[in-house]
């Protein structure tokens, strides 16, 4: 062991556990690359100001949790806490919202950092995939990104998720709910952290988990009855396309997900063998972001998949993933001019596109081809003095156990064919 370790709240990815997590990522991408979500990467750091403005300056994520920075130049600079903010900067700064062609769909994939107190399945860097579709109002719209979260969970064969739905009205009936709700909140006996975020952000006080404000909140007023008929229709429109699609979901009249911007529909996807922190993906649209950070009026919607809970989940469900090993075919020299002979196939052969590995050091047969057994390659190839006089290599079939003499200038075209 070195004198460094990780820091505090973070972990390291690697093999063989690190394949599961490429996995896991493309399991999310797949879905969205292939329903016209254009890949958009962003920079790992932003402008403080953005995540102020664009999260939110009353969210815990702004004040408590965000890793910020000043540059030697004397930039105010923050570690992203999440993708939303970034990517829709990003589509603004690059007009894609004026190439006359929306919805702008984008997907993501990186590192987000929140300095919070790490658990199981709570970390200072994590990993997120996402997905956003800008400059367009659809019901549609809201479902298919729904649909695609469901299909990517799915598709890695999890089952105990749950997904949660709630509408939080728009421009027009949110702030009258808003005002309701204040009024009402304002009356309870609460601590003064707590009546300040009446103030700023009230939806939040629904989030509070302490039994005797829950006790009190009981007859505080419910968003669903204050839903404008607009928004009522919409989010009826939503539930049906899901319901039509197969796709299950609980109304969940509690679920806020914090931020004050965020209009319409709402939704978590809760994983039931992750004990407290059982969100592994959760979304909203959104119809203030893109004002709120200087751009023109822009309805959006997306979500954020996190990736180190849907490795948890996948541990937790029991699910091992068929992952195709990654070598096909293990080359073990034994001897000088065997090395040079094989090394030379195995370049041979990654060229033609066949994934190989070679068995380095000089070492003995039988430490070798336990290499080559772990390496999970169909194939091994072994020469030595005697096979190169007679211009062969002997190709052992590591699931049959079948072995056999191949002329040395055949064996990368008979791999080739036999892999397919
Ligand atoms: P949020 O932006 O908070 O809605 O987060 C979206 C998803 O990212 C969550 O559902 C989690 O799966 C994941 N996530 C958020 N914060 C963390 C964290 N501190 N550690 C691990 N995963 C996280």
């Amino acid at each position: 062991m070195s004198t460094f370790q990780a820091p505090k709240g973070t972990y390291d990815l690697t093999p063989p556990r690190s394949a599961t997590f490429l996995a896991v990522r493309e399991a999310i991408a797949a879905p969205l690359r292939d329903s016209g979500y254009g890949y958009i990467e962003t920079p790992g750091f932003e402008n403080v100001e953005l995540f102020a403005r664009g999260v939110g300056e009353s969210t815990d994520i702004v004040t408590k949790e965000m890793y910020t920075l000043t540059t030697k130049g004397g930039s105010q600079l923050a570690l992203r806490p999440e993708g939303t903010a970034s990517v829709l900067r990003a589509a603004l700064e690059a007009n894609l919202h004026k190439a006359g062609n929306l919805p702008v769909k984008l997907w993501y994939s990186g590192s987000y950092y929140r300095y919070e107190r790490p658990q199981a399945g709570r970390y200072r860097h994590f990993s997120q995939v996402g997905a956003e579709a800008i400059g367009t109002e659809d019901p549609v719209l809201d479902a298919e990104l729904i649909i695609l979260a469901d299909q990517a969970y799915r598709s890695l064969g999890l089952r105990r998720f749950r997904i949660l739905l709630n509408s939080l009205g728009d421009k027009e009936c949110r702030p009258v709910y808003r005002e309701a709700l204040q009024t009402f909140l304002r009356d309870l006996d609460l601590d003064e952290e707590t009546r300040r975020r009446i103030e700023i952000n009230p939806l939040r006080v629904l989030d509070d988990k302490r039994a005797d404000v829950r006790k009190q909140l009981t007859d505080a007023p419910k968003l669903r009855d204050y839903l404008c008929d607009a928004c009522k229709a919409y989010h009826e429109e939503v539930r049906a396309l899901l319901t039509t699609a197969g796709v299950a979901f609980e109304d969940d009249e509690k679920l806020v997900r914090g931020l004050d911007y965020y209009t319409r529909t709402t939704f978590e996807f809760v994983h039931d063998g992750l004990g407290a922190q059982s969100a592994v993906g959760g979304g909203d649209g959104d119809d203030g972001l893109s004002e709120m950070i200087g751009g023109p009026e822009l309805p959006s919607v997306g979500w954020a998949l996190g990736v180190d809970r849907t490795v948890l989940a996948l541990e937790a469900e029991g699910i091992e993933l068929d992952l195709p090993s990654t070598t096909s075919v293990y080359a073990v020299p034994l001897g000088e001019e065997a090395r040079r002979v094989l090394f030379g196939v195995v370049t041979e052969l990654r060229r033609a596109g066949v994934a190989a590995d070679f068995a380095f050091g000089g070492r003995g047969l039988k430490g070798a081809m336990k290499s080559a057994n772990r390496s999970g390659a169909r194939y091994t190839l072994v020469a030595g003095e005697r096979d190169l006089a007679e211009g062969v290599v002997q190709l052992k079939d590591m699931e049959s156990g079948e072995q056999g003499p191949v002329a040395l200038a055949e064996v990368a075209a008979e791999l080739t064919k036999r892999l397919g």
